[in-house]
């Protein structure tokens, strides 16, 4: 695995104008680049207030320093911050110097990998650390603060330290094949490869749903004009996003709103009426608002209370792709003088709400997560990423596999041997340079 130590620069805090902005360094030994840069070599992490000079000793900006020196920093090399005052030309100017200095401007997450490759975090604790800067709600913020101090990564290594003391409880019977008649029974490896089988899958539930927390729930919102789409969106943000209007088809293009429940971020798309029309920049809309169908995970259908579902609603619902949930809402009970509640049928939900007065909009949150499976609080969840949850299946596949084998120790060995290697994917305990790559190539620049 390369593993590059020349000195990076980035400018860590985001474009535009602020109090401060910090350029941000990291590198092998920086403490000759300092010198030049402040004249001195500042105390290590500690605040010093200096100028920071440009190659003829004129001061370009004056702030603070702060000097962390390897291993014990971000990186694990030395670092040097820069807090300056934050306008694009500052930044800019002490970017340059730095660059001047012999610095390379840094590729995204570029800081995070070297802490990775330093053993500063492990994989799943880098990851989190995007997740933490992406988190769109409270509860996303938390979890993954939780994974970043490691409480995913401690789980994951405790499956792992159950497997392995099985795996080496099974491998010692296959060195004395003929010492023992049943060397699995002794062991209890069926009583403990009940009990992985089972932390295992307690990991793989609690990933699935902590990954909401990460994708969110799309969700769109569907129904002929009029019937209330907008107010309803309006209605679960709690604020007015959308322009709502009684003229039908002036709501011309998706409105992508984020919204949510318990702590679960919702894309919410309020479509353009989706009929059909001549005017060409409703017609753009509306193909919009089918791509956007495609992705989601349920579709509210609206309708108006007063008609219930007409014909042309079953047309819409035809059209439908059959994967996403479907939830009829019929709006307007205050005007169709009909009571909040909700009638689950095998082919869809049926709801009964009021966007204008919120009758029954209470009922239609805890569809909404119930769809999906949310049952946990937040705080009870891992924020996995799509690619831990593929390991953490493969990984219940292969223990569940051993399970099959209890006769055959060599080959209940061997699942288990496997699903070792799905669950140090996950920590990235071997792990690929291209699946790096993958990995920080999403992070911002200056991470
Ligand atoms: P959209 O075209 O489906 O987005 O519908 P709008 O949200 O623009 O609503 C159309 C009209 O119906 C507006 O005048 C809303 O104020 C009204 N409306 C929406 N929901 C309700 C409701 O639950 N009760 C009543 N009385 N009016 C509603």
């Amino acid at each position: 695995m390369t593993r590059p130590d020349d000195p990076i620069v980035a400018i860590a805090t985001p474009p535009g104008r602020g109090g401060v902005g910090v350029v941000r360094v990291s590198g092998k030994s920086l403490a000759a680049m300092a010198q030049s840069l402040f004249g001195k070599q500042p105390a290590p992490r500690l605040a010093t207030r200096t100028g920071f000079l440009d190659a003829h000793g004129a001061t370009l900006d004056d702030g603070l320093a702060l000097y962390f020196p390897a291993p014990n920093s971000y990186t694990g090399e030395d670092v040097l911050e820069l807090q300056g005052h934050g306008g694009p030309v500052v930044m800019q100017m002490l970017l340059s110097r730095c660059v001047e200095l012999g610095a390379r401007v840094a590729e995204p997450g570029e800081f995070t990998r070297r802490a990775f490759l330093n053993d500063k975090l492990d994989l799943a604790q880098a990851e989190s650390v995007a997740d933490l800067i992406e988190a769109a709600t409270d509860s996303a913020a938390r979890c993954a603060l939780r994974s970043l101090r490691g409480g995913f990564s401690d789980a994951i290594q405790a499956l792992l330290r159950q497997l392995i003391e099985l795996r080496m409880l099974v491998e010692a019977t296959l060195d004395f094949p003929e010492e023992e008649l049943d060397p699995l029974d002794r062991a209890d490896a069926k009583g403990r490869h009940a009990k992985l089988l089972q932390a295992v899958e307690t990991s793989l539930e609690k990933s699935r749903q902590g990954s909401l927390l990460r994708t969110g729930l799309h969700v769109v919102l569907a129904g002929q004009p009029n019937v209330g789409k907008s107010s309803l969106l309006n209605c679960l943000a709690g604020e007015e996003l959308a322009i709502v209007t009684a003229i039908p088809g002036t709501t011309r293009d998706s409105v992508r709103q984020a919204v949510q429940i318990d702590g679960v971020p919702l894309n919410i798309v309020d479509t353009a009426g989706l009929r059909e029309t001549r005017d060409e920049v409703e017609r753009m809309g509306i193909a919009r608002t089918w791509s956007e169908i495609e992705k989601a995970d349920v579709v509210l259908l609206l309708v108006d209370a007063r008609a219930g579902v007409t014909k042309r609603d079953m047309e819409l619902v035809a059209r439908l792709p059959p994967g996403a949930k479907r939830v009829f809402v019929h709006n307007k009970i205050d005007l169709a003088g009909a009571r909040p509640r909700i009638q689950r049928e095998a082919a869809a939900t049926e709801l009964y709400v009021s966007a204008k007065t919120g009758a029954g909009i209470d009922l239609l949150r805890a569809e909404l997560l119930a769809v999906v499976g949310w049952q946990q609080g937040a705080e009870n969840v891992f924020m996995a990423r799509e690619r831990h949850l593929v390991a953490l299946r493969q990984a219940a596949y292969h223990v569940t596999q051993a399970g099959e084998q209890f006769d055959r120790p060599e080959l209940f060995a061997e699942e288990l041997r496997l699903a070792q290697a799905q669950l140090n994917n996950i920590t990235g305990e071997f792990v690929a340079d291209d699946l790096l790559g993958e990995i920080f190539s999403h992070f911002c620049i200056g991470k």
